[in-house]
């Protein structure tokens, strides 16, 4: 019989999985279903690989993103004036999370 230390589990089940706020809906949900944007120069653009820095958490849908735009949540988000191209990003979104 093998005895080992175990890991000392507090709090309730989900407590590890990071969950992120959605700019547009205010939603909530795990990181995986939302987009990461940062800022690349002072246009806002979908950051793919997952980078430092500021960064604000979008679902994929057109519906968060127009909502985004209307409460200019992306310069919140970054505490800055930024350059939204809103056709762009909505292009970025449906076609980088069309899956076939
Ligand atoms: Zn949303």
């Amino acid at each position: 019989m093998r005895s080992g230390p175990r890991a000392p589990s507090s709090g309730g089940a989900g407590a590890v999985r990071p969950e992120r706020t959605c700019v547009g809906c205010g939603g909530k949900a795990p990181s995986a279903e939302l987009v990461r944007l940062v800022v690349a120069g002072e246009a806002v653009a979908i950051d793919r690989r997952r980078s430092g820095g500021r960064g604000a958490w979008l679902h994929p849908a057109p519906a968060c993103l127009e909502r985004a735009l209307k409460r200019k949540a992306f310069g919140r988000a970054f505490r800055r004036a930024v350059v939204v191209d809103g056709d762009l990003l909505r292009g970025q979104l449906t076609g980088s999370w069309r899956k076939d």
